[in-house]
């Protein structure tokens, strides 16, 4: 049976040494969560991860949801009562406006947690995640009465939601998308159409589900520029909430996939479903952002999750299986073969996830409290600078945690040779349930061609220009620190090549779109590394703080500064290959004729 331990005593100390938690006292409702409250909450939320979260996660992959003639879906056993103590929790509600029923407590707070749920168990954390999304684009862009209607009871988990974009012809490119709204003159829609993958589309566990659906009004505009977001009730409810008659949606089928098997990915038939606007119409797909914003980042949050959750059972593993003996000695006299984690080359796979972990947890964690000041925060230029940074950084996070984030499910599968390969320890569903992240939320591909070509120049490269000077002022100022040398100096090479790459593109990707095209996936992880290293400059500065401080953290202080040091002089160095690659264009690749593939 695979294990997992939330890492609540990380989070306290990047919050508290490395991010600075307690320099955000000043806005508004942190003050409600001090210190004290923030180690309740994340004990707490340690709790039902790992003990009504994580027990399900193998149920929900073997038993995986089923569906009836009716249409009706059963989640796996155990998941409606976990969704009901999740709800009653108040694990919904955590971040979200008192006035509508939330906690309003810190955004930071909610995302430390999400990882712990989303390690315990990807597939049930996707139906309070994707109500969470869907209850921000309502918050944003909805009416009053929707808001109270909707919202106040998706927070308190009575209800969930989903968001309903792809259709069989049309995935990535939303241009394409066919599911009409006809008004019915009565302010109401009637929406017909098919939406395939549709996540968390029909299930059990809650009394209504509501449906974010994208669709185009009679007579709209072709393209992007017609399309109006509708919520549509699986059952419609009388102004005072009351359920009401059953709406024309109904799952038509469940897809068979590779993972997350206890999400229920449906094929939902609109047959004149009853729908609201929500927002202007024809302005549905900014209204939708909203929803995707927040769900890119709850799904660079799975990538960092199912990485963790993969590392740890690796390492139990390496300490306890006996292969081969130390190159450099023997190890364990007494017994009949070291453990293999005294082989280098286990250690190089287990401290590379560790590395990305933690140095992709601040970065998480970094990102959220940027969330916070733009939600809170009373100062405008601040807002602004805010707003940027999560713009930027949204695709680089999504990308790059998601992308590694699998590569490390695979290679923690790797530390138990064959033994991950089949069933027993549980590691292929890691690997299974990671695979998904790097294609949902905008494939990966995606994310890389947004950064590069709308979040780049986005403002005249005013959200790239600020990330530059953050990290080359860091450098310049810690490369005096003796201590610090070692992680500030390959920082400012690896920035020196992120600058490079980012100027190669504005010489080169103008003229030639598909030089742009043909790097960007490189410049994202390009960009992503030095976002890492950065994160290890401060964690390695917290790490040594931390010990001058409290002597007694001396051996864990030290981890850190090890694996940050492993971070900079093993992993760090790809920025000069992303960047060698990069300079290389398009030209090879769009030589090649198609039929020549
Ligand atoms: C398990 C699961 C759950 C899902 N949940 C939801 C959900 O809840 N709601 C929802 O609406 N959708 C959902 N999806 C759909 C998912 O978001 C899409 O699969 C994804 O957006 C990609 O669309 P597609 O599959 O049609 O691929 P395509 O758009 O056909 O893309 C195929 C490949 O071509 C690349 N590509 C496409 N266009 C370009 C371009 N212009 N430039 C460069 N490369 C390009 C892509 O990166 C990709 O690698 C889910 C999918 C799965 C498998």
């Amino acid at each position: 049976m695979p294990i997992y331990r939330a890492p609540v005593e990380d989070v306290l100390f990047l919050l508290d040494d490395v991010l600075h938690y307690e320099r955000y006292g000043n806005l508004p409702g942190f003050a409600d969560a001090s210190r004290d409250v923030v180690e309740a909450v994340l004990n707490e939320g340690a709790k039902i991860a790992e003990q009504v979260l994580q027990p399900l996660n193998l149920v929900g992959d073997r038993e995986g949801c089923k569906r009836a003639a009716d249409g009706s879906v059963t989640t796996p056993k155990g998941f409606k009562e976990a969704f009901k103590a999740y709800g009653e929790g108040g694990w919904i509600s955590l971040p979200m406006p008192a006035e509508y029923g939330g906690q309003a407590l810190p955004h930071v707070l909610s995302q430390a947690v999400s990882e712990f749920m989303n390690s315990a168990n990807q597939a049930f954390a996707m139906y309070p995640g994707l109500t969470s999304g869907a209850v921000a684009a309502i918050l944003a862009r909805g009416s009053e009465e929707q808001k109270q209607l909707y919202a106040t009871r998706m927070i308190e988990g009575r209800w969930t939601g989903t968001m309903n974009l792809t259709e069989p012809h049309c995935g990535t490119d939303l241009g394409l998308l066919k599911t009409k709204a006809v008004p019915n003159g009565d302010g109401s829609y009637s929406i017909t159409g098919q939406k395939i993958f549709i996540s968390a589309g029909e299930h059990d566990m809650a009394e209504n589900i509501i449906h974010l659906v994208l669709a185009r009004i009679e007579g709209a505009p072709a393209g992007v520029k017609g399309i109006s977001l509708f919520i549509v009730p699986k059952f419609e409810v009388s102004n005072d909430g009351a359920i009401g008659k059953r709406n024309a949606v109904v799952c038509g089928s469940l897809e068979h996939k590779m993972g997350i098997h206890g999400n229920a990915t449906c094929v939902l038939n609109y047959d004149g479903a009853k729908g609201w606007l929500l927002g202007e119409a024809n302005k549905g797909l900014a209204a939708m952002f909203v929803m995707m914003n927040e769900a890119r980042l709850g799904v660079a949050c799975q990538g960092l999750a199912q990485s963790e959750a993969a590392y740890q059972n690796a390492v139990e593993y390496a300490r306890e299986r006996l292969q081969g003996r130390s190159i450099s000695g023997v190890k364990e006299a007494d017994k009949a073969a070291d453990p293999i984690i005294v082989h280098p080359d286990v250690r190089r796979m287990l401290l590379e996830i560790k590395a990305f972990n933690e140095g992709a947890r601040a970065f998480m964690l970094w990102t959220a409290l940027e969330a916070d000041i733009l939600h809170r925060s009373p100062d405008e230029n601040a807002r602004k600078a805010a707003d940027d940074h999560l713009g930027l950084m949204t695709p680089v996070l999504k990308g790059v945690l998601t992308d590694i984030g699998f590569d490390n499910a695979v290679k923690a599968q790797q530390v138990f040779g064959g033994h991950g390969y089949v069933g027993e320890y549980g590691m292929d569903q890691f690997v299974r349930d990671a695979r998904i992240a790097m294609i949902y939320e905008g494939a990966n591909g995606i994310q890389a061609l947004d950064l590069v070509g709308r979040k780049l120049p986005k403002d005249g490269g005013r959200a790239v220009m600020a990330f530059f000077k953050k990290v080359g002022d860091y450098v310049q100022e810690k490369s005096a620190d003796e201590n610090l040398k070692p992680f500030a100096a390959p920082l400012g090479k690896a920035l020196g090549d992120l600058q490079k790459a980012t100027m190669w593109f504005m010489a080169n990707g103008m003229k030639n779109p598909d030089n742009a095209g043909a790097g960007s996936s490189d410049y994202m992880h390009l960009f992503g590394l030095v976002a890492l290293g950065y994160m290890w400059a401060q964690i390695a500065e917290g790490a040594l703080a931390r010990k001058a401080r409290d002597p007694s953290q001396a051996a864990q202080m030290d981890a850190k500064l090890t694996t940050g040091r492993f971070f900079v002089e093993r992993m760090l160095p790809e920025t000069s290959l992303r960047l060698q690659r990069i300079e290389t264009g398009a030209a090879t690749m769009m030589a090649m004729p198609a039929e020549a593939f």
